[in-house]
């Protein structure tokens, strides 16, 4: 057996927060200077245009919050200043300037402020670094523009100067009104707040309102939670999102200081997310992944849907804001102290496979599955020819089955875990890319600790039989 079987599994419990692609490309970066991004982008470009190809998007990471909650993983630091926030902005108009030039000309489809919290941004800071983008970029006409906000920092003038900003499409991170929760966490938002943020989103008219909620977050309970979202739907948002939370240092901590194992902690989500699911199809909502739900057509991130059922790139502005250009380089913009020093580049030229990989595990995910025809059309091979053991595993394992001419994964998208658990034990990343699993999580991982039985809340004896069944074959 080439591969640590006690890794696998320890990979397996955690897989739910297994930022897959980010831990794989963290590991591997390298510091890189500019001429060297530089190069990569003049490349894509130049091949772009031969190509008559143009799925780019663009990100760019305000990573300032009030109170930045302590369950968090985005990049997010705690703004300190007025100052502070000036400061980086003229960074981040200093770093689209380098990238303007070499993408003249060449459309993106989609602009997308993420953070953090971009809705930290004063009207006048918000109608300026638009304008800034608007003249070093351009987008398609009917391109997407996104807005990240948080009820505590989004007031009605500031949806007004979103709106004369062209942005379509606005998503609201609410998480969880959960008294408990938001006492933990340090987060700080009343029902009030949102009441009159929707109402401004509304009242501008700005066409998509998208609403984040966790499920199974520290303190929240299964009651909470449903009466949370029954509470929010009366607003009807377009599209719903439902995001699982896990944390291997915050589960730890919080077992340390509750009498709840990581296993009830994940039944509890596992039935949060069950239950959500059955309201949100009855009141007319769809979903094709299990974890978004959609009342009306196009509500879905652009950037998201390009990037990860098109393998499209971005480009991203922003400290830590990730860059990838399909095929060729992912790279990530570091500023120093406090997001206000000079900008350095940490970069990796992408390996095929993974890009690959990556696409085959987010759109197994999707009811549409993965049809040969679009990997060959995306990456000019045929699947099989590079996951024929990995396809066959799951297909035997009745994990994927073939049907309407797609693989399609043949669970109830309630926890994934089982089809996470196959993925990640699976050899879809090689033996390089584990060993850089295994770095960036040497500090959770612990070699002499046994990971067999803590399954996600998934019967012990399935996963069991499972990863038996899954090693023999390896
Ligand atoms: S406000 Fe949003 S980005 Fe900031 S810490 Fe909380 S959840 Fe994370």
């Amino acid at each position: 057996m080439k591969n640590d079987i006690n890794f696998l599994r320890f990979l397996a419990v955690h897989s739910s927060v297994l930022p897959f692609n980010g831990s794989m490309a963290d590991a591997q970066m390298r510091e890189w200077p500019a001429n060297v991004v530089l190069d990569h982008v003049r490349d894509f470009v130049a091949e772009s245009r031969r190509d008559h190809r143009s799925e780019i998007s663009l990100y760019v990471h305000i990573p300032f919050c009030q109170d930045p909650c302590s369950f968090c993983h985005c990049a997010r630091i705690k703004l300190l200043s007025q100052q502070q926030l000036e400061r980086y902005l003229n960074l981040l108009v200093q770093e689209a300037d380098t990238w303007a030039e070499p993408f003249q000309g060449m459309p993106f489809q989609s602009l997308s402020f993420g953070g953090g919290t971009p809705s930290i941004l004063s009207e006048s800071q918000i109608y300026n670094i638009f304008s800034q983008i608007h003249k070093r970029f351009r987008f398609l006409p009917k391109a997407q523009i996104n807005f990240e906000a948080t009820p505590a920092t989004l007031t009605a003038s500031k949806v007004r100067v979103l709106k004369q900003a062209g942005v379509t499409r606005l998503t609201l991170g609410i998480q969880s009104m959960d008294p408990i929760v938001l006492q933990g966490t340090g987060r700080v938002q009343t029902w009030a707040q949102i009441d009159s943020c929707v109402r401004a989103i509304r009242k501008n008219k700005i066409p998509i309102l998208n609403i984040d909620l966790m499920a199974g977050l520290p303190g929240q309970t299964a009651v909470s939670f449903l009466r949370d979202l029954k509470r929010i739907l009366k607003w009807q948002p377009d599209i719903l999102h439902i995001n699982p939370f896990g944390s291997v240092e915050s589960v730890q901590a919080y077992s340390k200081h509750r009498d709840i194992s990581y296993r009830e902690m994940a039944l509890t989500r596992i039935s949060m997310i069950k239950e959500a699911r059955n309201i949100l199809l009855k009141e007319g909502y769809f979903t094709d992944n299990g974890n978004s739900y959609s009342r009306v057509k196009f509500a879905e991130s652009a950037q998201e849907v390009s990037i990860t059922q098109k393998s499209g790139s971005i480009l991203g502005l922003g400290s830590s804001a990730r860059s990838r250009l399909s095929g060729r380089a992912i790279w990530q913009a570091m500023y120093g102290a406090g997001a206000i020093e000079k900008i350095n580049y940490r970069g990796v030229v992408s390996d095929g496979q993974s890009r690959m990989a990556e696409y085959l595990i987010y759109n197994l995910l999707r009811a549409d599955g993965v049809s040969k025809e679009v990997f060959f059309s995306l990456f000019g091979i045929q699947l099989e020819d590079v996951f024929k053991c990995e396809l066959s595993i799951l297909m035997a394992s009745k994990i994927i089955v073939w049907k309407r001419g797609r693989f399609i994964y043949n669970g109830d998208w309630s926890g994934l875990s089982l089809f996470e658990y196959f993925v990640h034990t699976k050899r879809f990343y090689g033996e390089r890319l584990l060993m850089c699993l295994r770095k960036t999580f040497e500090g959770a991982y612990h070699p002499d600790k046994d990971y067999s039985y803590h399954s996600e809340g998934l019967p012990a004896k399935i996963m069991d039989d499972s990863f038996t069944a899954l090693l023999s074959q390896m």
